[in-house]
């Protein structure tokens, strides 16, 4: 057996095991088709495509995504750098492997890190619309960017600078939005030295005395702790956790920090994972009577108010063995699993927790509906940051995202609207059955009139009645999408003809 093969059979393996309802011969079919389309063929780096589609899937596997996202990511590059055609892939595969690959594929065509900034504006709008449909897309994205980075030096210089600001302008921050830390720490320590390669040789250097020492106290203190977390019952595991170096250099070169690595109170932290919340707060207690706390710097309780992301920990900054300040964050087995593998985490967990579900249900991966609508608002949010903050975007004032918004329906279907729109245009988008139905609004769980202007990251809900109504002329004073305009103009002139 050849090592892409034997490579194939350990995915396998590792998604059976978290996925026993894994459609194992569906994954397979795809790995026959990747083998077909790219053969032996190699990126300029050297590796083969066949080994590239297969570490994107293990990454996927480690998040543990259903079987259609392991077969897209299998199957993600079999048009684009391979023999097959589309319509070889629409014959074989199913509708829900389908619209990963196409989604996969259309954000790899909106360039972001580069070009005109109007049409950054409308792609990162257009990225959001087609992430927002389905997250598997956005994480599948990720593990390939995540993967091409390894070998980015196989590309042109200018375009793997390229490449890299992309990763730090666009892909990490998302990771970051969507919780995803791991990911966002590991693809701009990648990107780092193609983006700003001098910075990087000189964190190296200097950074390495700094972790050095911080490495010997973590030591002595990790083995007390251990044996003091012990006396209190509590199964505790500590971990070292190395700050790395992109956001080291970031903080670093904040105006406070003034590149003064002893300001620094966390290039290497300790993680303590206990198995619940009280836990958590005796370990706090522990960790005081062992090490004074740092008076002015305090602690932060992410626990009690979670991040925006929601992150949630306990951050305390102690006096270490030497007298350093050292970072000690405090959280639960499962936190951990969020703030590491974020939104991917989802698909576990209620894996995890939905035994009782048909297997139907668990092979799709059980997403919680209204964790769907929460990550999908701060997507909205992010996009409207990312423009926000960029300060020749303030410029172009009426840009294109500025016209238009995005809502979502109770399901969490993203609708993308013209700004100013109102529920009745809402629904006239969802479907003309359901504008000839509307009976109230309720926007965000309240009932709204239905004039009422949308604005984005709003779910909206429209109540039905029984019969269809007739839309009122007086709609058309405020609708503003030509769909809606032209529904009612329709009924109006055939109600018109029959009177
Ligand atoms: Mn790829």
């Amino acid at each position: 057996m050849d090592e892409t093969e034997k490579k194939f059979q350990e995915l396998l393996a590792r998604v059976s095991e978290y996925n026993p309802n894994a459609d194992t011969d569906g994954i397979r079919k795809a790995w026959e088709f990747a083998k077909l389309a790219h053969g032996e063929g190699k990126r300029p780096s050297g590796e083969l495509w066949l080994s590239h589609v297969i570490k994107v899937a293990v990454l996927l596997a480690s998040w543990k995504l259903d079987t259609a996202a392991i077969m897209a990511a299998i199957l993600h590059d079999t048009v684009f750098a391979g023999a097959a055609k589309s319509e070889d892939l629409e014959k074989e595969f199913n509708p829900g492997v389908l619209m990963l690959i196409r989604g996969v594929t259309q954000i790899d065509n909106l360039t972001l890190g580069a070009g005109k900034k109007e049409e950054f504006v409308e792609n990162l709008r257009k990225l959001i619309l087609v992430i927002a449909r389905d997250i598997r897309v956005i994480l599948l994205r990720l593990a390939d960017r995540l993967e091409n980075l390894k070998t980015l030096w196989e590309l042109p210089a200018a375009q793997a600078l390229d490449k890299a600001q992309e990763t730090l302008e666009i892909y990490a921050p998302l990771a970051e939005r969507l919780g995803i830390g791991t990911v966002k720490g590991e693809l701009e320590d990648l990107a780092f030295p193609y983006a700003h390669p001098e910075d990087y040789k000189w964190i190296v250097k200097e950074s390495k005395p700094y972790f050095g020492r911080a490495e010997k106290s973590i030591q002595t203190m990790r083995r007390k702790l251990l044996k003091l977390l012990a006396q209190e019952n509590l199964r505790a595991q500590i971990q070292g956790r190395k700050k790395h170096l992109y956001s080291l250099w970031k903080k670093l070169n904040r105006p406070e920090i003034g590149r003064d690595f002893s300001k620094i109170y966390d290039i290497i932290a300790l993680r303590i994972l206990v198995p619940d919340v009280p836990g958590c707060y005796t370990a706090l207690g522990v960790v005081h009577q062992a090490y004074k706390p740092v008076p002015h710097l305090g602690i932060s309780d992410f626990i009690a108010q979670p991040k925006p992301n929601g992150y949630q920990s306990i951050h305390t900054r102690v006096f270490g063995p030497g007298g350093e300040v050292v970072e000690v964050q405090i959280r639960t087995y499962e936190m951990h699993a969020h703030a590491e593998y974020g939104v991917a985490a989802h698909w576990g967990y209620a894996e995890a927790k939905s035994q009782g579900l048909s297997n139907e249900r668990l092979e799709k991966g059980v997403l919680v509906e209204r964790d769907k609508l929460s990550w999908m608002r701060e997507l909205v949010k992010w996009q409207k940051e990312m423009t926000d903050s960029e300060e020749f975007l303030k410029a172009i004032k009426f840009d294109a995202l500025s016209h238009r918004i995005f809502v979502f329906s109770p399901k969490g279907d993203v609708f993308d609207l013209p700004a100013g729109a109102t529920p009745i245009d809402f629904a006239f988008a969802v479907h003309t059955d359901l504008g000839r139905q509307l009976g109230g609004v309720k926007v965000d769980g309240k009932i709204v009139p239905l004039d009422f202007c949308l604005t984005s990251g709003q779910v909206v809900e429209i109540l039905k009645v029984k019969a269809p109504r007739a839309p009122s002329p007086d709609w058309l004073n405020f609708v503003t999408t030509r769909t809606a305009r032209q529904e009612v103009k329709k009924y109006l002139r055939k109600a018109g003809q029959k009177a």
